[in-house]
């Protein structure tokens, strides 16, 4: 059985007054039923594993660099988010493939490094509004899958989101119908990659728009095993229903 994961992708927001909603969240789910992961900005990291010892809130980074160290100004490695108190870190999301040109095959290096350094990776796909239209959404996200995941993963350290672009941040969402198409064909391709058992074993999450209002439609479609939520993660107050629709 997969366990659920509400993820939350808190972007480039958040100062040290936000860990005051990370622990709101912790102290309205002291032992949840499902996963919960929160990837704060880098500097919040370690300051949040403080604030949050003894809960069950599991902390991510947002991307880290194909390499393990080294002069990469500005970079952060897999190792110094493990160091800061990560265990997981989201990479390929569309926001960095669109404005930092990160390409599948970049991804695929730094989610092997990152998996090799011990942190689960949520691995984000997704098609454009002009790619749903112009193409076939599942030859995008067939590309994407196969370029971006690394050999090697396994349902421990691989989750992968789906993240239509054209439903990030705007209020918009494909319908469970076409949100449930995807997941049964990324199901289907890990399957034949990995096995039935890996295959079966990795956690996808839908992303893009998830509400206290849809989680509960959304978590109903087969094959979707949580959220990677962005603006709905930044307080309690909004985060905690969709922990609780899971
Ligand atoms: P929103 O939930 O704000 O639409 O963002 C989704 C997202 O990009 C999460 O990574």
């Amino acid at each position: 059985m997969r366990r659920k994961l509400a993820a939350g992708n808190w972007k480039m927001n958040g100062l040290r007054a936000g860990l005051s909603e990370m622990e709101a969240l912790a102290q309205r789910h002291p032992d949840p039923r499902v996963d919960i992961l929160l990837c704060p900005p880098a500097t919040l990291i370690a300051p949040a594993a403080q604030a949050l010892s003894g809960s069950r809130i599991a902390l991510g980074g947002q991307d880290c660099h194909a390499e393990t160290s080294g002069a990469y100004t500005g970079d952060l490695s897999a190792g110094m988010l493990l160091d800061a108190g990560a265990g997981a870190v989201i990479l390929g999301h569309s926001e960095r493939r669109a404005l930092h040109r990160e390409t599948s095959e970049e991804v695929r290096v730094k989610a092997r490094t990152a998996q090799a350094a011990g942190l689960t990776t949520v691995i984000c796909l997704g098609e454009s509004a002009f790619q749903r239209e112009a193409t076939n959404t599942l030859d995008i996200i067939g590309a994407q899958l196969s370029l971006s995941v690394p050999d090697g993963s396994t349902g421990v350290n691989l989750v992968v989101a789906y993240e239509p672009v054209w439903a990030i941040g705007s209020g918009k969402t494909p319908t469970p119908g076409e949100i449930g198409e995807v997941h049964t064909f990324i199901r289907a391709r890990l399957e034949s990659r990995f096995g039935p058992g890996v295959g079966r074993s990795v956690r996808l999450l839908y992303g893009g728009s998830v509400k206290g209002d849809n989680a509960a439609e959304i978590f109903a479609i087969p094959d979707v095993d949580g959220a990677l939520v962005g603006g709905a993660s930044l307080t309690a107050a909004d985060f905690s229903p969709i922990v609780e629709a899971l």
